[in-house]
């Protein structure tokens, strides 16, 4: 989709550090870590959010699978999932998208 960075990610565009890429999902480092290990793992097709329509259950079975492979590669025993959905989620980046945040003890949610 034109105007959207991760889009630009996936199609090269836009320079990423790439920890994986598969026919369906690419993961890359965040350019602002919030941990020692923090990986943005995306569909390569344009879907807004956790809650678009285009994100099927297809789309999230495959970005399981490749988090499941990623945290295997990058000896990542324990760690949050987490994917904000809209503005008052705290999403910026309007590219469905979850970030894998690991590498040191996370507080509780509640
Ligand atoms: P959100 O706030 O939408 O859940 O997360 C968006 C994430 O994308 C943020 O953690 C932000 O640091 C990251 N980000 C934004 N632009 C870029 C970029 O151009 N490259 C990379 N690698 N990460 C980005
Ligand atoms: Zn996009």
């Amino acid at each position: 989709m034109k105007d959207c960075i991760f889009c630009k990610i996936v199609a090269g565009e836009i320079p990423s550090d790439i920890v994986y890429d598969d026919t369906h999902v690419l993961a890359f480092r965040d350019i602002a870590p919030l941990t020692p290990k923090h990986i943005l793992v995306i569909p390569k097709i344009h879907c807004r959010s956790a809650k678009d329509s285009k994100c099927t259950p297809e789309v999230f079975s495959q970005i399981c699978q490749a988090v499941q492979k990623i945290t295997s590669q990058e000896n990542i025993e324990e760690f949050r999932l987490v994917t904000n959905i809209g503005e008052q989620g705290g999403q910026t980046v309007f590219h469905l998208h979850f970030h894998i945040l690991a590498g040191r003890q996370m507080r509780s949610m509640g």
